[in-house]
């Protein structure tokens, strides 16, 4: 039994590893592993391909945009959606609701003209920012962050913002619920929440901003990869090859909107057992702005946050520390993690707090 919350690197669902043990040392009759196969093979080639396709099929992505498979984490699309996308006399804007918000806005100053326009930092990132940006003819684009998973606050509808270049990270929520791509012309999500494995990065890119620069690298360039169908370098074969499972995983299972039903009942089992502890424990999102994904919470009293964790991990549940930059804790509950860890935890804590709310 494993009754697992930890925030990354990645929560796979059990029947992805038992088709990739299943698949180890024989794939499809092969007598080799995915990863020995030519990344420029027809083997590979199909699971590059299906991976793109089940992409465009779970998030219905639309034929003006294309689906690019990239290394570099979303840490290196802070660098490359400024690099590729600000231009001479355009201003990059940012929302900033977290850590990872603040990341890509210091990576986007460091390259061109980039302003902070909204910032949620007043509230110590427990709420989300009134979202009131009117847009101007010389923004580069507006990035947002979707999900924020250090602090557990996310935007609750994904399709309410207008800017005609909208950018957003959703590296911890993407596939959890369905939203309209056709708002946003960039999306990028590093795979280790709800794709699968590190190593490989998502991009969904609107094709009109796939235009080479020529102080771009060839490797950092939009263009580039798309032209060469992310291929132009040796692909992270084995972590396309897991996505690709979990994608299939994600179909099977009912798609993405079940994905939103079945998160939204997992998020409520710990959320209901925060707010019946009568302060017992707290959450540090606000209620409106709480994420379905990252649920994060502290205790009235903290002398007791390593005993909680001390006997959390004697009843089998583990990875409930928070980030070190909000302290407390934090029950990461992506795709992957069932309904029954959630019920597993709001259980201990409902006895942890008969044990020593008194
Ligand atoms: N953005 C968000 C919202 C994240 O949660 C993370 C990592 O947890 C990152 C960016 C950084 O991703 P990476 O480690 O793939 O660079």
């Amino acid at each position: 039994k494993r009754i697992y919350f930890q925030a990354g690197p990645t929560t796979l669902p059990k029947e992805v590893m038992e088709q990739a043990k299943e698949e180890w040392d024989d794939f499809q009759g092969t007598g080799l592993n995915i990863m020995e196969h030519s990344h420029r093979g027809k083997h590979y080639e199909d699971i590059h391909e299906q991976a793109k396709s089940r992409m465009r099929l779970l998030l219905d992505i639309p034929d003006t945009h294309d689906v690019l498979f990239l290394q570099g984490g979303a840490s290196l699309q802070f660098a490359m959606i400024p690099m590729n996308l600000i231009s001479q006399g355009k201003t990059a804007k940012y929302v900033l609701t977290g850590s990872w918000s603040e990341k890509a806005f210091k990576e986007a100053k460091r390259i061109g003209s980039s302003e902070a326009v909204i910032t949620g930092k007043d509230s110590e990132y427990r709420t989300l920012p009134k979202m009131d940006y009117v847009p101007s003819d010389s923004d580069a684009y507006l990035h947002i962050t979707s999900n924020n998973t250090i602090y557990g606050t996310q935007w609750q509808d994904l399709n309410t913002f207008t800017h005609p270049t909208l950018i957003a990270d959703m590296s911890s929520d993407i596939m959890s619920k369905p939203f309209s791509v056709s708002n946003y012309a960039l999306i990028y999500a590093g795979a280790q929440k709800n794709l699968g494995p590190s190593g490989v990065t998502a991009i969904i890119i609107r094709k009109d901003l796939l235009q080479d620069h020529e102080n771009v690298p060839s490797i950092l360039s939009y263009a580039v990869h798309a032209k060469n169908k992310s291929l132009y370098n040796t692909p992270p074969v084995y972590s396309i090859y897991l996505l690709n499972l979990v994608l299939d995983w994600v179909d099977r299972s009912g798609g993405v909107a079940e994905m939103e039903v079945r998160n939204k009942k997992k998020a409520d089992v710990i959320y209901n057992a925060i707010d019946r502890s009568n302060g017992f424990y707290n959450g540090y999102a606000t209620p409106e702005s709480r994420s379905l994904m990252n649920v994060t919470f502290t205790l009235g009293n903290s002398d007791l946050e390593k005993q909680f964790i001390k006997e959390s991990e004697e009843n089998g549940i583990y990875g409930l520390k928070g980030h070190r930059s909000v302290g407390g804790f934090r029950a990461s509950i992506y795709n992957a993690v069932p309904q029954e860890s959630c019920e597993s935890l709001a259980e201990f804590m409902d006895h942890f707090q008969e044990k020593y709310g008194k």
